[in-house]
Parts: C-alpha cells; sequence; structure tokens
C-alpha cells in the first residue's frame, strides 16, 4: 500500500515540480530520500539536502523521518508525530522538499531497504538518489538486504565536520556510492537535544518554527530541582533567544 507523499505531483499545488534544480528537464524524475531520525530536524539537514538537489540536479528530496531506527533501539527517541510535524515545519518553504510517512506508519524497525522499496513503488520511473551522511554509509553493509540496496538507488554519502570520509575500506559496489563534500555545519541533533535540554539557545541551529515547535510541546527539557517541585516557573526566554 502507498502512503500519498505531501506536495507531491498529485498534490493539487505541484506546478513547481516542472523542472529540476537546475531548471533542466529529465527524461526520468531525479528524486533524493533524506532519510534521518530529525530528532529534531536542523539546519545541517536542510543544507545537505538542498546541497545534493543542486549538485545532482534533482527534481525533489523526500525527507523521511524514520519509525524506530535500527541503530537508535537502546535510545529514547522522540514520539515519530512530532519529528514528522518538525519536518512538515522545516521543510514547508522549499517548494522542492516534501516529507513521507512511509517509514513512520510502517510497523516495526525502520531499515533502509523497506523505505526505498517503498519510494520505488510510488515512483516506480524515478532515478532515487538516496542522502546519507558519511557516518551513517559506513553501517550500511550492516543493514538489512544491503546487497540489494544498490540496484534501487544510487548513494550521496554527504561529509560533515569531524566525520571520516574514507570510504575505501567500505566493500560497496563500485560506482554505487558517492561522497560530496557540503558546506561545513558542525550540527547535530544530540547537540540541539542537550541545549534545548539545559536552556541554550538553538535559534539559527534550527528553524524558527522548529524552535516555537520545541519549547511549545516542551520537547527535550530537563526541569531543574526548583521547576520539579513547582517552586520556577520553566522560563522560555532562553530557548526562544
Ligand atoms: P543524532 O545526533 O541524534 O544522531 P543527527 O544530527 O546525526 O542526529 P540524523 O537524523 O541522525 O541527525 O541524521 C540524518 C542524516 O543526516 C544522517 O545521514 C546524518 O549523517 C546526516 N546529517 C546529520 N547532521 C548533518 C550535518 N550537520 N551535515 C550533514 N549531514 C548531516
Ligand atoms: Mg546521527
Amino acid at each position: 500500500m502507498s502512503t500519498p507523499l505531501a506536495g507531491t505531483r498529485d498534490h493539487p499545488n505541484a506546478l513547481w515540480l516542472q523542472s529540476s534544480a537546475q531548471g533542466n528537464h529529465h527524461e526520468h524524475l531525479r528524486i533524493g530520500i533524506m532519510g534521518g531520525t530529525f530528532d529534531p530536524i536542523h539546519n545541517g539537514h536542510l543544507v545537505a539536502a538542498s546541497e545534493v538537489a543542486w549538485v545532482y540536479d534533482l527534481d525533489e528530496v523526500i525527507f523521511v523521518p524514520t519509525g524506530r531506527p535500527v541503530f537508535k533501539l537502546d535510545k529514547n527517541v522522540t514520539d515519530p508525530e512530532d519529528r514528522y510535524l518538525m519536518t512538515v515545519i522545516a521543510t514547508s518553504s522549499n517548494p522542492r522538499f516534501t516529507v513521507s510517512r512511509v517509514d513512520i506508519d510502517r510497523p516495526g524497525i525502520t531499515y533502509t531497504i523497506d523505505t526505498l522499496r517503498d519510494i520505488r513503488r510510488e515512483y516506480p520511473d524515478a532515478e532515487l538518489f538516496f542522502i546519507t551522511g558519511a557516518d551513517a554509509i559506513a553501517e550500511i553493509m550492516r543493514w538489512k538486504d544491503a546487497d540489494k540496496m544498490w540496484n534501487l538507488a544510487h548513494f550521496v554519502a554527504v561529509t560533515r565536520p569531524g566525520y571520516s570520509t574514507d570510504f575505501t575500506q567500505l566493500s560497496v559496489p563500485q560506482g554505487t556510492v558517492d561522497a560530496l563534500e557540503i558546506p561545513a555545519l558542525a550540527i547535530s541533533s544530540t547537540d540541539v537535544r542537550r541545549r534545548a535540554g539545559e536552556g541554550e539557545p538553538v535559534r539559527y541551529l534550527v528553524p524558527d518554527g522548529v524552535v516555537e515547535y520545541i519549547y511549545k510541546h516542551g520537547l527535550y527539557r530537563r526541569p531543574t530541582d526548583a521547576e520539579q517541585t513547582g517552586e520556577a516557573p520553566i522560563s522560555e526566554a532562553s530557548i526562544l533567544s
């Protein structure tokens, strides 16, 4: 069963999809898939997606928030609906960015092979580009059915500061994984969560709407002792600054 994608071709307002990032027309749609936990989505994700869209002349980048990520089973992950909504908010101003629910609506653990198959079903003729961090690409070999993924999409490994970009050790088929250096943004969701938890500012690390969503829903908040005993109100000044 396929899940409709917000803002895609089937969408009534989708006239913008007529040409690619560089204004070209391709015989087949060129679609980027940006998978991630997006807990929360941050400007590093958005820059990476935008850069890959430009370099690979993509028509669209579909952000796919994971359901239960296989590599984070031991960690607390924010409710999928919150992560989905923050991803929608963060991408809403870019007509080339859309968000898919395929992973959060599929029960069980999220495996990339299932994401690729679901999107492929949705776009049988498109050329697919799976966008992933250089840190995550090293995990590829451990993904379920890794050997079957190479036929479904090209893989673009985006580098970010502080992570190794040496792919020569990986035994992936030649030509299936490209490395792309993107403008350096040393942002991680882990750091955003920590900052929000400690009341440090996160504005400009994540889009404004996401800052507001985090505050409004009290995500990542670690109440102080005084707040826990009800002696002090939780301050909104720091997180919104
Ligand atoms: P966490 O710290 O919780 O692991 P994250 O910042 O790595 O979060 P994910 O949702 O795990 O975010 O990332 C989704 C994808 O985006 C991954 O492939 C990751 O490598 C990549 N990515 C994350 N941050 C950046 C960044 N600053 N620049 C480029 N790519 C990034
Ligand atoms: Mg990560």
